[in-house]
C-alpha cells in the first residue's frame, strides 16, 4: 500500500495517508499534490499531467475512461496549525545553544573540556532551568566553585538565554515503510531531530 506524505499548508510534514485518502482530499480541492521542486497542483492540473505523463514513481491508478497519477506528497490548503515544543533541558541542548563556549570566559572548547554551570548554584535554590544553566569551562568552573558569579567576582560573557522553541514533529516513521526519495526534503529534518523510539 502506497503510503502519502501529508504536509501541513507550511509544507510542514505533519501525517501519512492512503493513496485513496490523498485523492480524495485532491478531488475534495481540500489539498494539492505537492513535487519534489514545491510545485503544487489542484486536481484539474493533476489530473491534466496524469494523461500525459508515461512514468510516475508511485503509480498510476486506472479507471475505464482515465487514469491519475498517485502523488507522493500532498499538501492541506487548509490545514496550517504548527505545533512547537520547548526544547528540552539536556547537556547536548544546552552545548549546542551556547556553541560550544563557555560563557564566562566565551573560549570555545570540545565537549570534555566543558561542564553544565548553575549559575546559582542549586546548593543555594538555583533552578535547573534556561535561565540559570550556562556552560562553563573546568578553570572557569574551579575558579567559580560553588558561589554565584558576583561572589566569585566573575562576569559572564554570555548571558543564559533560552533557545527558540522548536516545530514539534509528530511523525516518527516506522523503519520499514518505503521513503520515496520525492520525501527527502521534506523530512530531513526528522530523521535528525526525531527522538528514537526505545
Ligand atoms: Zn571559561
Amino acid at each position: 500500500m502506497t503510503q502519502v506524505l501529508v504536509l501541513n499548508k507550511h509544507f510542514i510534514p505533519v501525517s501519512l495517508t492512503s493513496w485513496k485518502r490523498a485523492i480524495k482530499l485532491l478531488f475534495l480541492g481540500r489539498a494539492d499534490v505537492v513535487d519534489e521542486e514545491y510545485r503544487t497542483y489542484d486536481f484539474k492540473d493533476w489530473f491534466e499531467l496524469s494523461q500525459m505523463i508515461k512514468e510516475n514513481p508511485a503509480g498510476f491508478i486506472y479507471t475505464a475512461k482515465f487514469k491519475i497519477a498517485v502523488p507522493e506528497i500532498i499538501s492541506l490548503k487548509f490545514y496550517d496549525k504548527i505545533q512547537f515544543e520547548e526544547p528540552q533541558l539536556t547537556r547536548r541542548n544546552v552545548y549546542e545553544h551556547y556553541g560550544y563556549r563557555c560563557c564566562y570566559c566565551g573560549k570555545k572548547f570540545t565537549t570534555e573540556k566543558l561542564n553544565i554551570d548553575h549559575i546559582i548554584p542549586r546548593s543555594r535554590g538555583g533552578k535547573t532551568e534556561w535561565d540559570n544553566i550556562v556552560t562553563s569551562c573546568i578553570s572557569c568552573n574551579f575558579k567559580k566553585a560553588n558561589r554565584t558569579p558576583q561572589e566569585a567576582g566573575m562576569k559572564l560573557v554570555i548571558s543564559p538565554s533560552k533557545p527558540q522553541r522548536r516545530i514539534k514533529l509528530a511523525l516518527v516513521f516506522n523503519t520499514n515503510i518505503r521513503i520515496p526519495s520525492s520525501w527527502q526534503k521534506f523530512i530531513d529534518h526528522i530523521y535528525w531531530d526525531t527522538e528514537l523510539e526505545k
